[in-house]
């Protein structure tokens, strides 16, 4: 088994928090699976990722923010991190529209506690802007959130510790919309472990 990382990426916080099993394909494989929505994206970020920062009245804009937290031990970028109104408050850019499943929270939240320990100010709340709806979420960095966070990073690198890929155990509805899917064939392994007497049913809370 590899060491463990010194820090963890902060985007792979959203692939643990949707599910065990895609982080491990990506991060540990470097699986990517490049379908159409996947392009879409990438195409959407490119403004975002260019850098660089901005002001638009009494807002400032600062794009592709280098953060990190040595406590948390992640690091990566935020998309974008507006000042207005005395707040910081970090900005995500998604494709799409908003989903059922907090991942997006849990890495926008991740880069909220990584600026707090970097500018020693508090960061109140977040902002998703999603594509395809042209709509802002906003998104509060609740102690329940911010909890939630810090147990996926603790997920994180409990996994790699224990150094195994996670077995299948999501419901359809997230493994439908997974761009994993044909590389992570849940359906034919969840057969496979039938046929040998395990099962891997769906956690209670997503079925
Ligand atoms: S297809 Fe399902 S089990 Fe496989 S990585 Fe995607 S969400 Fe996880």
């Amino acid at each position: 088994m590899n060491p463990l990382p010194d820090y963890l990426p902060l985007s792979m916080l959203n692939q643990l928090e949707y599910c065990e099993r895609r982080f491990w394909l990506m991060y540990v494989n470097g699986e990517m699976a490049v379908n159409a929505a996947v392009m879409e994206g990438v195409f959407q970020h490119e403004r975002v990722h260019a850098g660089g920062q901005s002001r638009e009245g009494e807002k400032r804009i600062y794009r592709r923010v280098y953060l990190w937290s040595d406590r948390l031990r992640v690091a990566g970028f935020a998309d974008v991190v507006e000042e207005r109104e005395g707040e910081l408050i970090p900005v995500e850019y998604k494709r799409g529209r908003m989903g059922k499943w907090l991942n997006d929270h849990v890495q926008l939240c991740a880069q909220a506690i990584c600026l707090e320990e970097r500018t020693g100010r508090q960061v109140r709340f977040g902002e998703i802007f999603y594509w395809r709806s042209r709509t802002r979420q906003r998104v509060e960095f609740t102690p329940t959130l911010r909890a939630r966070t810090e147990v996926a990073v603790a997920r994180a690198f409990a996994l790699l510790r224990e150094g195994r890929l996670p077995l299948p155990d999501q419901p359809y509805t997230k493994c439908r919309d997974c761009s994993l899917e044909p590389i992570c064939m849940p359906r034919e392994v969840k057969l496979l472990l039938k046929g040998a007497g395990q099962s891997t049913a769906p956690r209670e809370e997503e079925r």
